[in-house]
């Protein structure tokens, strides 16, 4: 907290985050025939017959000419503006932003050197590995299968839905089930991964007590439901107490219950979907189990399902045959592939690496401790004065909004200039002026604290002065933008101007 006693916001002297704006871009820096590399040519080599003539190019590229140290300069500049959990508290509502422990980036490492197109016996390790993930996670959800192909939770729930729907037009239900049920707090991915498998998508409310209003879920319900997709706890962070009469109630019309494992930190090593009723869940390893968010690709998203769909799911699993390691072939109704060879192994190693470091014992303390920070910030918030949507004992998240009259908007740009990344805003769409908050249980109490300190001070901003709060962010590279611009209209490229120009 580094206000100053002239402004309630700290002032640009106070932060030397963005400091490294002194020195021009890479474009900027170029001077002609300056190189941080020469490529390996020796004299006589010609480029047209090292390599090929076709692949050259007429015109050089207008590539900047720099310097070793000015290239390395521009790229750890860049690296300053990003904002990670690295750096600071990122309390990212459904995203479950914790620390990504260094140890498992040291684990993933020793696999670098293995190649997708090695033959079995020469890759039994990483099959062991991949296999016994396959088995932790069937354990931790209370599935029968799981397969660790799709590349994100979004990309799982289309696997997900897809063998839905292969199960459905196995049994000649596939005409009659058109309509996924999804309530009106889902991520946006659900109902979307609902449309792009076909279906017709039917909302159902959320009760006054924060839960799926169960008699209208009821009216819903039909022999045309092919899929229930619900995440527990919702996405307001609260959990679905009356599930399995939810679940049984899905059954008994023939449809399958979908869980959405976003919010798996809540109850990881506590409570398994599969004993809920569910009979197909996507894991998000970049939440849960601390794989980086991105980390050679968007992510990894394993689905999986109870028995009776696991002649659908997509190949390849990794099974054991006696001492043996083995890549198991398509099954005949599988939905087929969803990523190239064996998912994004990377990311996979180091979900291994994190369940097996903790235990059973240590996932559920994960848990604990992420509901118990989650009701501690929740408690601090209300104290500061912002007001808590359906405020009762939450899990790992909670939603909160500003009192009347302030915008969520302006708390969040304000808090950027705190060094801290805001919440979740407007997200779930069913609470106005949304903020939705997760510390997760890597954060510490002095972490939550601060954290509360800045929101106390950027609310009593707000009431006593807007116009400084309106100002907000102010140390930023960029201030506040034409965002509807900036996904309409992005600009991807440096516009480069020749100097003659
Ligand atoms: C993050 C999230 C998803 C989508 O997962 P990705 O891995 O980002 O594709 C789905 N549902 C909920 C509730 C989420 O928070």
């Amino acid at each position: 907290m580094s206000a100053t006693s002239s402004s309630p916001l700290p002032s640009v002297a106070a932060s030397d985050r963005f400091r490294s704006d002194t020195f021009p871009l890479i474009f900027e820096r170029s001077s002609p025939g300056r190189r941080a590399a020469r490529p390996p040519v020796t004299e006589g080599d010609d480029m047209a017959s090292l390599l090929g003539a076709e692949h050259l190019r007429a015109e050089p590229p207008r590539l900047p000419e720099v310097a070793e140290l000015d290239l390395v300069r521009h790229y750890t500049q860049l690296a300053h503006r990003q904002f990670s959990i690295d750096g600071n508290v990122y309390p990212l509502g459904s995203c479950t932003m914790k620390y990504n422990p260094k140890l498992h980036e040291d684990v993933a490492e020793r696999f670098l050197d293995l190649h997708p197109y090695q033959d079995e016996d020469s890759v039994q390790g990483i099959l062991e590995l991949l296999c016994e993930l396959q088995t932790d996670l069937e354990e931790l959800t209370g599935m029968d299968e799981v397969s660790l192909q799709p590349a994100a939770g979004a990309h799982g729930e289309l696997a997900g839905i897809l063998m839905i729907r292969a199960f459905h037009m196995a049994n000649g239900e596939g005409e009659q089930r058109r309509v996924v049920i999804c309530p009106d707090g889902a991520h946006g991915t659900n109902p979307a991964t609902a449309a792009m498998a076909g279906y017709d998508v039917v909302e159902v409310p959320t009760g006054p007590d924060g839960e799926v209003d169960v008699e209208a879920f009821q009216a819903a319900l039909g022999p045309h439901v092919a899929a229930v997709m619900l995440t527990n706890p919702n996405t307001l962070g609260i959990f679905e107490t009356r599930i399995e009469e939810i679940a049984e109630r899905a059954h008994e019309v023939g449809a399958q219950l979908y869980y959405d494992g976003a919010n798996l930190n809540a109850i990881v090593g506590r409570a398994r979907p599969g004993d809920m009723g569910f009979d197909v869940v996507h894991l998000n390893l970049h939440k849960t189990f601390t794989t980086p968010h991105g980390g050679g690709g968007p992510g990894t998203g394993p689905v999986g399902v109870k028995s009776h769909l696991a002649p659908y799911l997509p190949a390849p699993r990794i099974l054991q045959e006696g001492e043996r390691f083995v890549v198991e072939g398509e099954r005949a109704s599988s939905i087929g592939r969803m990523r190239s060879f064996y998912g994004n192994v990377g990311n996979l190693v180091r979900a291994w690496a994190y369940i097996r470091r903790l235990g059973l014992e240590g996932l559920k303390r994960v848990s604990t401790i992420a509901v118990l920070n989650a009701n501690y910030l929740r408690v601090r918030m209300r104290e500061a004065g912002y007001e808590i949507a359906f405020d009762r004992v939450n899990m790992h998240e909670f939603v909160a909004r500003p009192p009347a009259g302030i915008r969520t908007l302006d708390i969040a740009k304000a808090m950027l200039d705190y060094g801290v990344h805001p919440m979740t805003v407007y997200f779930p769409l069913v609470v106005r002026e949304a903020m939705m908050v997760e510390p997760t249980e890597t954060e510490s109490l002095e972490t939550l604290d601060a954290y509360a300190a800045v929101l106390a001070e950027v609310l009593e901003t707000a009431q006593r002065d807007p116009a400084a709060l309106a100002e907000a962010p102010r140390l930023t590279p960029v201030r506040r933008l034409d965002e509807v611009a900036a996904a309409r209209r992005p600009v991807l490229r440096y516009a480069f101007v020749d100097a003659a120009d």
